[in-house]
């Protein structure tokens, strides 16, 4: 792996080491090219795994199975708790890292990284309390006794976005229930992924039990270790359109599927809700990674009699923000991932404006270098425009108007995707009876952020499937396995 010199000076070079690790061994490589997000700039260039390298990172997670499973919980607790302490003590250069490559905010990187290393303390305190079940059949005549089991090995497929939390969010719990693991962290992103590996080598993760690699080629990798008859778990985060694909892949070996898709959330504002406080709520759900997260706001439904305020409230609080490089500590609003990003946007910005939506800040590209679109609120759009059924997936805050509690229910469900919601009102008898209406994973009431990793992460419809984080989260990557008894 390779750095552009500018690195050096953002963050400690010892994190971002050689390129794919597989079985305990880093292999250096080349192929895939890492660029600076708000330049264009080359950041790094990492190795290209190819499907025999996919092949090796199986066998060492084969070869490590064993061992891990017959670790005592005790000790991979430990481990999982060294390495949160690694990532706490790291943070700043980890965080910087995560600004360099992903563009988001010091500010948003800062939160991600806190957020990430969570998910091992969490599941370090979880591997020590699996749960078991005994009981006696409705006829009382014999025992049921179950147990559970470490799945197998599993393959974590990560997206871009959260480049540490989304790792960290099913590493911890794979390993935490006794599996070795399979890491493709996202082509964009990868120098995160490299160095939170790194961080758990001095852990004391053993070879073999977390494999990293980078690939050009998704599809065929993950096909590759999806027909490997040794691994029995699929973890997915990213966009429902290649979801629908690894599942009908993973289909094909009958693969454990556990899937964090796309979302489309609506956030709700109703009349009698304490307009500040929906202002700020508004601005976290929007603008955290400026707008780059599965749980964006993505659709404003604003009762007529605050309506107005609203849309000048957030207007103001958007024009305030300032566009910058993400390792610029006063950057609130980042670059987007990748030109084609900043292009999906400004299509559906522009379809809005054209059905006759007006953007009260904001509404095109920004031309200089990098990949920038600012800030933007639209008033009026048309509640079936593109952008109401698209993720954004960018700092575009549609605002629509609604009349009754019926209404909003009716246009927040009117979407494929389920993943989380948000309403303000100051009635909370309200907000709870609209919630319940509401066909989502996660209801956000009165508050804008909703992620924790001791709660259930994840999604209902076309936003996926099972649960990370929470009590539940470990049992993701486990097997009931009822004995039944008589003695
Ligand atoms: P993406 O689906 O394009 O890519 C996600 C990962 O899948 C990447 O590692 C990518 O390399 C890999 N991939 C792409 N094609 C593949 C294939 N055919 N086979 C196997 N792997 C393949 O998504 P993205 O653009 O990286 O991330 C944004 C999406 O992720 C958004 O839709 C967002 O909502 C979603 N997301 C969901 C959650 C959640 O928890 N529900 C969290 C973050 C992001």
């Amino acid at each position: 792996m390779t750095f552009h010199a500018k690195f050096s000076g953002y963050a400690d070079p010892a994190l971002h080491s050689a390129g794919l690790y597989i079985g305990g061994k880093w292999q250096s490589g080349r192929g895939i090219t890492v660029l600076d997000p708000s330049t264009g700039n080359l950041l790094a260039e990492v190795a290209d795994a190819s499907i025999e390298d996919a092949q090796r990172a199986v066998d060492a997670a084969h070869a490590a199975a064993a061992g891990w499973r017959a670790t005592p919980a005790r000790q991979r607790s430990e481990i999982l708790r060294r390495w949160y302490q690694l990532m706490t003590q790291h943070a700043e250069e980890l965080a910087t890292l995560i600004a360099l490559e992903n563009g988001k905010a010091l500010v948003d990187a800062r939160g991600e990284v806190a957020y990430a290393a969570e998910f091992f303390r969490w599941y370090a305190e979880e591997a020590t309390r699996i749960p078991g079940e005994f009981r006696r059949t409705p006829s009382g005549s014999h025992n049921i006794l179950v147990d559970h089991e470490p799945i197998g090995i599993a393959v974590l497929i990560t997206p871009w976005n959260f480049p540490a939390a989304m790792a960290t969010r099913k590493i911890g719990p794979a390993l935490a229930a006794g599996c070795t693991v399979i890491l493709k962290p996202a082509s964009e992103t990868p120098l995160t992924a490299y160095a939170m590996a790194r961080l758990g080598e001095e852990a004391g993760v053993p070879p073999g039990v977390v494999n990293v690699l980078t690939t050009s080629n998704p599809g065929g990798i993950a096909n590759a270790m999806l027909a490997d008859s040794r691994v029995r778990k699929l973890s997915f985060t990213g966009s429902t359109g290649v979801g629908r694909v690894l599942l009908a892949e993973a289909a094909k070996s009958v693969v454990s599927c556990s899937m964090e898709l796309g979302g489309n959330a609506p956030f709700i504002v109703f009349d009698d809700a304490d307009l500040e406080a929906a202002l700020d709520g508004a601005m976290i759900a929007k603008m955290r990674n400026a707008g780059e997260a599965c749980t964006a706001a993505n659709r404003f439904y604003v009762q007529a009699g605050i309506h107005d305020a609203f849309v000048a409230g957030l207007t103001a609080r958007m024009m305030s923000l300032k566009i910058g490089p993400g390792y610029d500590p006063e950057t609130q609003c980042g670059p987007m991932i990748t030109q084609n990003a900043v292009r999906k946007i400004d299509r559906l910005v522009s379809e809005a404006l054209a059905a006759g939506a007006r953007a009260t800040t904001g509404g095109k590209p920004l031309t200089e270098n990098g990949y920038f679109y600012p800030p933007t609120v639209l008033e009026n759009v048309p509640v079936n425009a593109s952008i109401a059924r698209e993720e954004i997936f960018g700092p575009v805050a549609p605002v629509y108007k609604f009349e009754s509690d019926d209404e909003a229910i009716r246009l927040a469900n009117n979407t494929e995707y389920g993943l989380a919601a948000y309403i303000y009102s100051r009635d909370l008898k309200r907000a709870m009876t609209v919630g319940k209406h509401i066909e989502t994973g996660m209801l956000g009431i009165n508050r804008g952020l909703m992620s924790d990793p001791a709660a259930p992460f994840g999604g209902v419809k076309q936003s996926g499937l099972g649960r990370e984080g929470g009590v539940t989260g470990i049992l993701e990557f486990m097997e009931p396995k009822y004995y039944a008894v008589d003695y």
